[in-house]
């Protein structure tokens, strides 16, 4: 048993509370480690921790290259201790370690990369319209910025927020889930040994309704970067209002993959079966719909089923393990009540559609990777979010259709397109309403390229240049002569 202590101004901490709650093995089933339960009290102290930072402490004294070496620091260091941040997150996650170690192993090129950016920050001189008037504009930091993350890639989420945000001179509260709280604090021994000052990032652990409201309502918090589910996301907009704060959410989403008839198959169905069984269907991105030309629908659901049946499961820390547990209790019942649901609302299974009961999986939350076959676009599976391995298979008759049907949620996050006609290719990519569109690959992203959503999938993009940004105000300085 392992027992974890929070991080504020520079020091390691219990809750003010003394409580503690417990964090399970996903694999096992069992617990594995004690968090601090925080309350206001502690977002207090987080919050005041990096207003003195912020505004006074030998942070705000640091110049923009100052800030990017220290990011630079921090990228090299967890590029050293790579896997052991990797097997923290799989124990207490139950992502693939196979998965993690390349998801970890990345995680620095967002610090790099953001550190370059941290001094190319330039404000403009304008030609201004009035005499005698000089005007520029200035970039400053936002101020203190909460990370609020969810359970499904707690570091990856964190690294989108954590690099932009203190590239940008901002400081951080930030707060994981409670259901993986374990390699956020592991990360803030690297910060520490990076050399950040105290007080610049703070880490306080605790349930969304005490900790995470207690951070959404706090007027000392300047902005809140979010990823989680919808219903989270509004009520955290919601209760921003109090000072408006700066927002960016990332919601959740019901991507759809659309394979056309002149597809490379055999590529298709290898990106659809990751596209939704990867990260056991856990990610924001998981192509949950197929939409399959009726012409070789039942072509393609016969080679996907062929590939789909093979995928091995069991321990996650195995580097043969395709497709591990579900990552909390809670979860596991959701998905399993959702494909009862489906199953009631008429939609066939073609396979799994159950808790998975093989040896290899013992007592930990497994679910048989589900494919619902004769499911149309408006039943509840084809609409809502399970954040599980069920895809919806749904056929198509004209492009047009497909494109209407991909459209016709109210999430706007991800697409897949598979056709080897480019004009079909740019036309799909226009046509998608969602903040990502991939063709012929799947799940790929970036430190270079935006991420976010349309519609209910959220507000405001991740990584890329203008994110960065997200995390300045722009002033404007007049001066007359
Ligand atoms: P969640 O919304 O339940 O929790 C996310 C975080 O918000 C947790 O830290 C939680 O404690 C906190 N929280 C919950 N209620 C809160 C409240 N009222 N005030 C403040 N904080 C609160 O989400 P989850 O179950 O951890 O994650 C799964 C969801 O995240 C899925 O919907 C998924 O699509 C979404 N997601 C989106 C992206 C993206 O980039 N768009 C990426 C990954 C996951």
């Amino acid at each position: 048993m392992k027992d974890f202590r929070c991080f504020i101004d520079g020091e390691w901490t219990d809750a003010l509370s003394k409580e503690t709650f417990e964090s399970f093995d996903p694999f096992t089933g069992k617990v594995w480690a004690n968090i601090p339960k925080c309350d206001g009290r502690d977002v207090d102290r987080a919050v005041s921790a990096a207003r003195r930072a912020f505004d006074t402490g030998d942070w705000s004294k640091l110049n923009a290259t100052q800030r990017g070496h220290l990011l630079r620091r921090l990228g090299d260091l967890i590029a050293r201790d790579a896997d052991h941040l990797a097997a923290t997150e799989v124990q207490d996650n139950g992502k693939l370690y196979a998965e993690m170690r390349g998801q970890v192993g990345y995680m620095p090129q967002w610090f790099y990369y953001f550190a370059g950016m941290a001094d190319k920050v330039e404000g403009a001189v304008q030609p201004i319209d009035k005499p005698d008037m000089f005007t520029y504009t200035r970039h400053e930091p936002v101020g203190v910025v909460a990370a609020i993350t969810p359970w499904n890639s707690p570091l990856l989420l964190l690294t989108w927020k954590l690099a932009p945000a203190l590239a940008a001179g901002c400081t951080m509260v930030i707060k994981p889930s409670e259901f993986t709280s374990a390699s956020t604090l592991e990360l803030m021994r690297l910060v520490e040994e990076a050399g950040f000052p105290k007080g610049v990032v703070n880490v306080i652990t605790g349930f969304g309704q005490d900790v995470g409201e207690a951070i959404s309502t706090h007027n000392g918090i300047d902005k809140i970067a979010f990823t989680g589910g919808e219903v989270s996301g509004r009520r955290i907009a919601q209760q921003a209002t109090g000072n408006f704060k700066r927002m960016t959410l990332e919601l959740g989403g019901k991507s759809a993959q659309l394979v056309f008839p002149d597809a490379n198959l055999d590529n298709a169905v290898k990106g659809v079966v990751s596209g939704i069984f990867a990260a056991t269907g856990q990610t924001c991105i998981a192509g949950s719909r197929l939409l399959v030309h009726r012409s070789i629908h039942d072509a393609f659901l016969e080679k996907f089923l062929e590939l789909a049946k093979t995928a091995r499961m069991g321990d996650p820390m195995e580097m043969t393990t395709q497709v591990g547990p579900v990552t909390t209790q809670p979860q596991f019942k959701r998905v399993l009540s959702m494909i009862d649901m489906a199953k009631a609302e008429g939609a066939e299974v073609a396979m799994g559609g159950r808790r998975a009961d093989r040896p290899e999986c013992g007592d930990g939350w497994f679910i048989e990777p589900t494919v619902f076959v004769g499911v149309r676009n408006d039943m509840r599976i084809a609409q809502e979010e399970v954040f599980g391995p069920v895809l919806s298979v749904i056929p198509f008759n004209e492009d047009e259709e497909a494109y209407q049907m991909a459209n016709d949620t109210p999430y706007g996050l991800a697409a897949g397109v598979w056709t080897s006609d480019m004009a079909r290719a740019f036309t799909a990519a226009k046509r998608l309403r969602a903040g990502t569109v991939w063709t012929n690959t799947y799940r790929a992203v970036s430190y270079m390229m935006p991420f976010g959503g349309f519609k209910n999938s959220g507000v405001g993009r991740e990584s890329g240049q203008d994110a960065i940004y997200d995390f300045l105000e722009t002033k404007s300085v007049w001066l007359a002569f």
